[in-house]
């Protein structure tokens, strides 16, 4: 027997490096119109690595101890910035302290208790509203600013940076071919990173500094708009828009467990070229079983 289109689609899209988890899924994946990505681990490698380490003026840590306080409390977590950090640490040969107390807030950070000091790392703009020196230079130049904060008080800035993926553009091209309207940039970043990676990538909607409600309600705002909108994201704080999209596809490899669960299709090599793929994957299939 031969098989039904949409079920060769599925064996296609898996020869791509993309697990399609239902016919329902594959077919609802061509007739999306509008598309919004995410940015750290979707558009870029999400491998990004520690390029500063900066002890801020008047705070008595010196670099090493800077680095070992926020590489502590990242270690549970699993953001690719946390990774970052906590490789910096591992390679620079210092010995990490036992978190306790970890919390994690999805698009603003992480904090925990480090050898009896509370430490607080994440967007400074979630964690101060002081205007801190340094935080728009390494922005402006497309890195993420990452705060320190221990016992209340901000003790230093890291700068960390991460590439693009490097067949971003061609997908966000693709894409655009593809639904007829250029895709959306949804991140939790700020928007001077935001904007640095869009204009990389060929991206003018730039929405940054959304938290996952803030995604959520992009995605529902364009959806009561009439679009299907296919969403690709790697984090928890992708997973409420995952779910909400037409179709959900999230980055495999470092994604978020929440994220696999949530999304209707994995990309489980790190190929972003495979969602435009899939997106005419399920378009042939289609007109086959009409
Ligand atoms: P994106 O939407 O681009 O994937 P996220 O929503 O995951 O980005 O993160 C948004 C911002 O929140 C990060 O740029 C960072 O400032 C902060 N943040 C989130 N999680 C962490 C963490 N574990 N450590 C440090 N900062 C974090
Ligand atoms: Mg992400």
């Amino acid at each position: 027997a031969t098989m039904p289109p949409l079920l060769s689609a599925i064996a296609n899209a898996g020869r791509h490096g993309v697990l399609v988890k239902s016919a329902v899924v594959m077919e609802r994946i061509g007739q999306v119109d509008a598309v919004a990505l995410d940015k750290t681990g979707t558009l870029t490698e999400g491998s990004p690595r520690v390029t500063d380490v900066r002890p801020l003026p008047g705070s008595r840590l010196d670099e090493g101890e800077l680095l070992t306080l926020a590489a502590a409390a990242e270690r549970p977590s699993e953001h690719p910035l946390a990774r970052a950090i906590v490789d910096a640490a591992r390679e620079q040969g210092l010995d990490l302290p036992e978190a306790q107390d970890f919390t994690s807030a999805p698009g603003v950070g992480v904090t925990a208790v480090v050898d009896g000091r509370a430490v607080a790392v994440g967007a400074p703009a979630r964690l101060t509203d002081d205007a801190l020196d340094g935080v728009a230079e390494l922005e402006e130049s497309g890195r993420t600013a990452v705060l320190v904060v221990v016992d209340g008080t901000p003790a230093g800035l890291l700068g960390i940076a991460d590439r693009p993926r490097p067949d971003a553009a061609a997908t966000v091209a693709a894409l655009t071919t593809l639904t007829g309207a250029a895709p959306t940039l949804l991140t939790g970043d700020n928007p001077r990173a935001a904007a640095h990676l869009a204009a990389e990538t060929g991206i003018d909607d730039v929405r940054a500094g959304l938290l996952p409600q803030d995604k959520l309600a992009a995605v529902q705002e364009m959806a009561s708009a009439g679009r299907k909108v296919l969403v690709v994201g790697d984090g928890v704080n992708d997973a409420p828009a995952l779910a909400a999209a037409h179709t959900g596809i999230a980055m495999g490899r470092a994604g978020s467990d929440l994220a696999l669960e949530t999304a209707d299709a994995v990309i489980v090599r790190d190929e972003l070229a495979a969602v435009p793929a899939t997106v005419a994957l399920s378009r042939r299939a289609r007109r086959l079983v009409v």
